[in-house]
């Protein structure tokens, strides 16, 4: 069984296009990505979009600030699970969730896959459980906090020992922020998450407005563009234009 890939867009949301690169002006509304990998050894969830509490009174979940900032259009099955059902996979039955990081819309529907054991770049996870940092980085515990296994990483780390899954630290967004690489039979793709939201952002390092490590964020996007250069293809973590060309799931990507 060769490796598969399944994309899902787990809701839509508008926001300020000058928070996700500096300089711009007017809103921008960009897909919500959430992928699912599979491997002989098992089921794999590349992040998991909004959790559906986010549908009503979102500034009792993510602060008022926020609320007023993101408008989010995200209907009853489009979050993680009715996408994986829709394609007759059971939630309670993913044995991985690589976490890019800890962001709201990437680790929102943790809750409704109860049985993953998480991967995580272990500086991400330590940001998350620091007072300080939660506020800074604008993390909430109650999305990701929530009792699953944990796999807590130090950089690169080859998922299935056979180099078709490999997590690729790319800090600088967040402390351990991580794209995931997987060798498919048609070439190797990364999934860049929100190192890079746009192809702008690698093309003219257009970074965003809220950045943990500048010069970290730089040499990620350094990363990806000798990887690019490489043969592989990016998916970019919120491209609206680059997310209309990706065939979404059942559709497989091979
Ligand atoms: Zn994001």
């Amino acid at each position: 069984m060769p490796l598969t890939l399944h994309a899902f867009t787990c809701g839509i949301i508008t926001g300020p296009k000058g928070h996700m690169m500096v300089g711009e002006e007017g809103e921008i509304t960009f897909p919500v990505p959430a992928y699912l990998i599979e491997h002989p050894k098992g089921r794999v969830l590349f992040d998991t979009g909004l959790h559906p509490a986010l549908r009503h009174q979102p500034e009792n979940r993510f602060g008022a600030r926020r609320a007023a900032m993101f408008k989010l259009d995200f209907p009853d099955g489009a979050e993680v699970s009715a996408r994986l059902e829709a394609i007759d996979r059971d939630p309670g039955k993913i044995d991985l969730i690589v976490a890019s990081h800890l962001h709201f819309d990437h680790c929102g529907g943790f809750a409704l896959v109860p049985n993953a054991t998480l991967v995580v770049q272990r500086r991400e996870w330590q940001a998350g459980q620091e007072a300080e940092a939660i506020e800074r980085h604008g993390f909430f515990k109650i999305d990701f906090d929530l009792g699953h296994k944990l796999r807590l990483l130090d950089g690169e780390h080859d998922v299935f020992g056979d180099g078709s899954v490999v997590c690729l630290p790319t800090h600088g967004h967040t402390p351990g922020h991580q794209s995931l690489k997987l060798k498919l039979d048609s070439g190797d793709v990364v999934l860049t998450a929100d190192c890079c939201y746009f192809c702008e952002t690698l093309k003219q390092r257009r970074l965003p407005y809220m950045v943990h490590d500048r010069e970290q964020f730089l040499a990620s996007l350094d990363k990806l563009e000798a990887l690019e250069r490489g043969g592989a293809r990016l998916y970019f973590g919120h491209d609206p234009e680059f997310w209309k060309t990706v065939p979404q799931a059942p559709a497989v990507i091979a």
